[in-house]
């Protein structure tokens, strides 16, 4: 990974866990643990292999399941569903080391496209709210200010996020996967992010002043 992208990952988590915070942070309601099965890279298969004394291997027979995406040439790495380390009582068996995106979510980010998506905005109860908020504040100060052509390309880029959600929605159906059944994302630029986070700081401040 170069160092940039270091830098942007380590920007992203921190920026999202933020406003996240900003809302009162995590529920421990569990609700993101049903239906959703957490993508695994490498790196987080030995992470976790490690922790369940299993070798890669015997981990990746016993928890791992590969789902090709559909119209695309990648296959993603995920753990079966529902996850086996889910305990029922909102609590994760393998916490200190599950994968970066149970971390992150209900957030997500991509470095090539300079996007920020919001996944599972009607399974969190958190999510639910920011998303409202931000779709709420995006009307009033943002939307008046954009001109025609800006709103041309973020349609055009809109179209290409529902495009690939569609594929992803397809292929993890096809595979029998529970997950995106009930659910929506939203994406923006982390600039639109990162002003809407300043707005909502400030709120938050004069609320307590
Ligand atoms: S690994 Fe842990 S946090 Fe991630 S879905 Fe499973 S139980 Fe939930
Ligand atoms: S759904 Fe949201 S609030 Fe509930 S456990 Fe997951 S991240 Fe926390």
């Amino acid at each position: 990974m170069t160092s940039e992208r270091k830098v942007y990952n380590t920007q992203m988590r921190n920026l999202t866990k933020a406003l996240f915070e900003l809302y009162g942070g995590c529920q421990r309601c569990g609700n993101c643990c049903r239906p959703f099965s957490p993508t695994v890279f490498p790196n987080e298969t030995i992470r976790v292999a490690k922790s369940l004394n299993l070798t890669r291997e015997e981990f990746e027979k016993k928890y791992l399941k590969r789902v090709p995406i559909k119209e695309t040439n990648v296959v993603q790495t995920i753990i079966v569903t529902p996850c086996p380390f889910f305990d029922g009582k909102k609590i994760c068996s393998i916490y200190d080391v599950k994968p970066n995106c149970c971390t992150n979510f209900p957030f997500q980010w991509s470095y090539e496209f300079e996007l920020i998506r919001m996944d599972g905005v009607l399974v969190c109860p958190v999510a639910t709210i920011i998303a409202k908020e931000i779709k709420e504040w995006h009307n009033l100060y943002i939307a008046p200010k954009i001109s025609e052509r800006q709103k041309a390309i973020g349609e055009s880029i809109q179209k290409k996020v529902d495009k690939i959600g569609e594929i992803m929605r397809d292929s993890r159906a096809e595979q029998n996967v529970t997950q995106t059944a009930k659910d929506e994302y939203l994406a923006m630029h982390p600039i639109l992010f990162f002003e809407f986070f300043n707005y909502k700081a400030k709120k938050v401040n004069n609320v307590r002043n």
